[in-house]
């Protein structure tokens, strides 16, 4: 049985291994294949694969969009505990009686008003504020304003620890 390339333009059969449309000079390079018996075969291009890509493509890019967006508008960091995670601001006060305060309470060995984070402009810092257990950055107790970084484990006294997230 003998092949033929029809061309999109004019519909001319052509010879199979034509690639130039004898009669109009279109490129047929993609063109549909036909056979005598009817069989019709699709090159690569005209192949008829779903469009479904597109749409979830297009949301993943917007949510990531979004994403930074919120992340530079808030500039916050994620206080990970085991049960609770706490979302922090520059100039937030951790404490039994302030930011926190709904997970904190059960932790007697925490102080009222226990430590305050802080961002600079070279990143984010924590103070004690003078708390009766003490705070520790990776198990060293700080005295001074002490810079953290994302990973770092924070303590509020010797019982409560929380990992740093920094986004
Ligand atoms: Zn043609």
């Amino acid at each position: 049985m003998s092949s033929y390339r029809v061309c999109p333009t004019c519909r001319t059969k052509n010879p199979i291994d034509e690639l130039i449309c004898l009669k109009c000079l279109s490129d047929i390079s993609n063109a549909l294949i036909i056979t005598e018996e009817n069989v019709v075969e699709q090159s690569k291009n005209e192949t008829p694969t779903p469009p479904k890509q597109e749409p979830p493509q297009e949301s993943l890019k917007q949510e990531i969009l979004s994403d930074k967006t919120i992340i530079e508008k808030k500039e916050s960091i994620i206080l990970k505990h085991n049960e609770f995670s706490l979302e922090i601001f520059s100039g937030d006060i951790v404490g039994r009686e302030e930011k926190g305060k709904e997970y904190l309470k059960n932790f007697p060995t925490v102080s009222r008003k226990h430590a305050k984070f802080t961002k600079e402009l070279s990143g984010w810092y924590i103070e004690d504020l003078g708390s009766t257990n003490g705070t520790y950055v990776n198990q060293k107790r700080i005295n001074d304003k002490t810079k953290i970084k994302s990973g770092d484990i924070i303590s509020l006294s010797n019982s409560f620890s929380i990992k740093i997230e920094i986004r």
